[in-house]
């Protein structure tokens, strides 16, 4: 199972255009495009909206931990979280060492396609604040696509009046609509995915290596012992 989500959520005074209705907007158009095909993948993709990201990732936490509860869990070979992202310029692997080469595979292959696509991948830079956290301490490997929007238009406007349609190109949903789209259509076709799910003592080591403990314990959310 492939497992791709965004926060329907947003701030009381923000309309929510770039987080994230954009996001919102690329699931349902990834979903109604997929369900739309005669042949079916071979991973099944679950489609998630999630609520009360900004509150604390709320919705995010409880489908995992409903994932746990079924025993459902291994089954989650990838998450992909789209939020604040319009106009996708490239994927970033978050250090997962297979993820990596995979999405410079696909990179080069949407940009054979697409001359207008900017292929730049990242592999280490992620934020532990957002929906794809709890997936990550549960050791499922994470694409999260890359900003394509000049940061200096979306910085100064998400969770403000400001984030309002008018920043959202229609191609920048194209784009994400097509790009994301593809990788998505090339991992749950795949005969086996390029990173596999960490255990319990991988993922706790793979957290202390990209130095998140400090942030995770500030949250709450380490969940292994206080002194290592
Ligand atoms: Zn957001």
């Amino acid at each position: 199972m492939i497992v791709i989500g965004a926060h329907l959520d947003t701030w009381d005074l923000s309309p929510g255009a770039i987080d994230n209705g954009v996001g919102v907007a690329t699931v349902m158009d990834i979903a109604q495009h997929l369900v739309s095909l005669p042949k079916k993948p071979k991973r099944t993709i679950h489609f998630i909206l999630f609520a009360a990201e900004e509150q604390g990732l709320f919705g995010s936490f409880h489908n995992v931990d409903l994932m746990v509860e079924n025993k459902q869990i291994d089954n989650i070979k990838y998450m992909i979280n789209i939020d604040m992202m319009a106009n996708a310029k490239g994927f970033n692997s978050v250090g997962h060492k297979g993820t990596e080469q995979f999405i410079e595979m696909v990179g080069k292959h949407i940009a054979s396609l697409d001359s207008t696509y900017p292929n730049i991948n990242e592999h280490k830079k992620f934020n532990p604040g957002v929906d794809h956290k709890p997936y990550m301490l549960q050791g499922i490997p994470v694409i999260l696509p890359v900003q394509g929007m000049d940061p200096k238009m979306v910085r100064p406007t998400y969770h403000t009046d400001r984030d309002t349609m008018d920043k959202v190109k229609p191609e920048y949903l194209e784009n994400n609509f097509r790009r994301i789209g593809e990788l998505i259509t090339i991992l749950a076709n795949l005969d086996s995915v390029p990173a596999v799910k960490m255990d319990d003592e991988q993922t706790k080591q793979w957290m202390l290596k990209h130095n998140f403990k400090e942030a995770l314990m500030r949250t709450n959310n380490w969940r292994w012992e206080a002194t290592s």
